[in-house]
């Protein structure tokens, strides 16, 4: 039941990011992981309390509270304090298909209900989870498993992101025979083309990829499933199908873009960043090098296009935050800064954010080159490079008409269920809740798995 007095004998100790100004001369991993006896430390401190409520995974006053995929976080800390790796992977696969993501990329909405960290700090439970997956592969503990029985059924997932992922390995290991169609060069969908290689690197991507291959899912990549003729093929010739296709339509820029050059949406930056750094492959959108950069937004992408700006040699970059100021401070009315904020205040001496603004104008030459940009309270910033990080709109309506599925700004389903209009076609994701967190996809994933293996077999055991 873990160390009774392990959270009065240990203090916190997070995995620390490199100092900025050495992280970002690369592309590698930000966090310098705490291992050995430090991490068994941090596992007992973990107070197995009556009621975990980082576990819960529930809305509570319009908040997350807790885990959403119910992790078995009491139990594999217990495991950790003793070193059982074995046995703390074998918990934490119960529930989490793919660790080594929420382990580097969650919010960690856990953490925020750790009753711990009501008098004191809480759990390192997200960085206790990276710990045990990667001490898993690291140690060969994470050999293909095969299932005996196999059901005869065939399914067919379109995406590959994490939802797809996951819907796929829950299904997989159940028995089924299972195609995960991607129309990219390869599988892993954000988490392969979008978020930069430091905050997750592309080998551990393909990594899962390599190893549910090993296990028998067949992956068919640069297939683009919102073709008409390719839909009604794979509805046609599988017993289920579950779209994962995420949410693709960018927000507008909120300005007239025509005839500028030198404006792009975050996530077309981002992925050609990551195919000419991690992959060698030339694209048309241009670097940052040398540029004056605004970046439009806040949240995860807007901070990974301020980072990947500043690791591209931009000359400068400022992000313009539509909210004010007030909005962002924390209970001790200071304002926290993520990785990027933190990189781009070491580089360029200040926070890059500028508080209610928002672009009302474009300044192009002659060519169309952009210039600068001119804010509504009339600021011109100077600027060769817009990223807008707008946010998405929903998923895309190609695919959805392909497939006969209802959409509004997402695909159609009841509250709460996964199979759309369509009988024998399901849907997960961000194509089916909107924009959302790694960790959401996963857990969609997973219960989008239980309703088709029920309708494929009539019951389900999975979980
Ligand atoms: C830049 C960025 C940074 C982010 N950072 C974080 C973070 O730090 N932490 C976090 O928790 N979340 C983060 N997110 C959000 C997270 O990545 C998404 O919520 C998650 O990836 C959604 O998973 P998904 O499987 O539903 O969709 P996606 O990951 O979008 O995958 C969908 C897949 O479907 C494929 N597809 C689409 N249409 C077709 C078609 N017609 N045929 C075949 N394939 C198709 C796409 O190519 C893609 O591979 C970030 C998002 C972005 C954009
Ligand atoms: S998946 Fe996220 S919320 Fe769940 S235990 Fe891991 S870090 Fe916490």
């Amino acid at each position: 039941m873990g160390k009774p007095t392990g959270f009065m004998e240990y203090q916190r100790c997070e995995n620390k990011r490199r100092p900025p100004l050495e992280r970002i001369r690369d592309w590698e991993d930000i966090y310098l992981p705490v291992e050995g006896e430090q991490r068994l430390q941090q596992g007992a401190r973990c107070m197995n309390c009556g009621v975990p409520f980082c576990q819960a995974g529930v809305i509570f006053e319009g908040k997350q509270l807790g885990c959403p995929l119910h992790n078995l976080i009491p139990e594999w800390n217990d495991m950790l304090m003793d070193g059982n790796y074995g046995h703390a992977l074998a918990r934490l696969l119960k529930t989490n298909n793919f660790p080594e993501f929420t382990g580097r990329v969650c919010p960690a909405f856990c953490e925020q209900a750790c009753t711990c960290g009501l008098y004191d700090e809480p759990i390192t439970v997200h960085d206790n989870e990276r710990s045990i997956i990667e001490y898993a592969f690291s140690h060969g503990m994470m050999k293909p498993r095969f299932t005996k029985n196999v059901s005869g059924k065939n399914v067919v997932v379109v995406g590959s992101g994490p939802a797809g992922l996951a819907v796929a390995d829950q299904l997989n290991h159940r028995g089924h025979s299972v195609t995960v169609i991607e129309k990219h060069d390869r599988a892993g969908g954000i988490l392969a083309y979008g978020i930069p290689n430091m905050k997750l690197p592309k080998e551990l991507v393909q990594r899962r990829i390599d190893l549910m291959t090993d296990e028998g899912v067949t992956f068919v990549t640069g297939l683009d499933a919102s073709d008409p003729a390719i839909a009604q093929r794979l509805i046609r010739e599988f017993d289920a199908v579950v779209l994962c296709c995420g949410a693709e339509q960018p927000r507008d820029v909120g300005v007239d873009t025509t005839g500028v050059q030198g404006v792009y949406y975050a996530m077309d930056f981002l992925h050609a960043a990551v195919d000419r750094q991690q992959f060698g492959i030339k694209t048309n959108i241009p670097d940052a090098a040398g540029k004056q950069v605004v970046v439009i937004g806040t949240g995860n992408t807007a901070s990974d296009c301020v980072a990947t700006c500043i690791r591209q040699g931009c000359k400068s970059v400022i992000q313009l935050v539509r909210r004010g100021r007030e909005d962002y401070l924390d209970p001790n009315g200071e304002l926290p800064q993520d990785y990027a904020q933190e990189e781009a205040q070491a580089v360029f001496g200040e926070d890059p954010r500028v508080f209610r603004q928002s672009v009302a104008k474009l300044e192009a030459d002659e060519s169309g080159q952009l210039r600068g940009i001119t804010t509504r309270d009339g600021q011109l910033y100077p600027c060769e490079l817009l990223i807008a990080a707008t946010g998405f709109s929903g998923c895309r309506a190609d695919v959805c008409e392909a497939f006969g599925v209802k959409r509004e700004k997402t695909v159609k389903t009841e509250t709460g269920r996964y199979r759309t209009s369509i009988p024998h076609i399901f849907t997960a994701g961000d194509m089916h809740r909107g924009q959302s967190l790694v960790v959401h996809a996963i857990a969609e994933g997973r219960a989008a798995a239980i309703e088709v293996d029920r309708f494929l077999m009539g019951y389900t055991n999975l979980i």
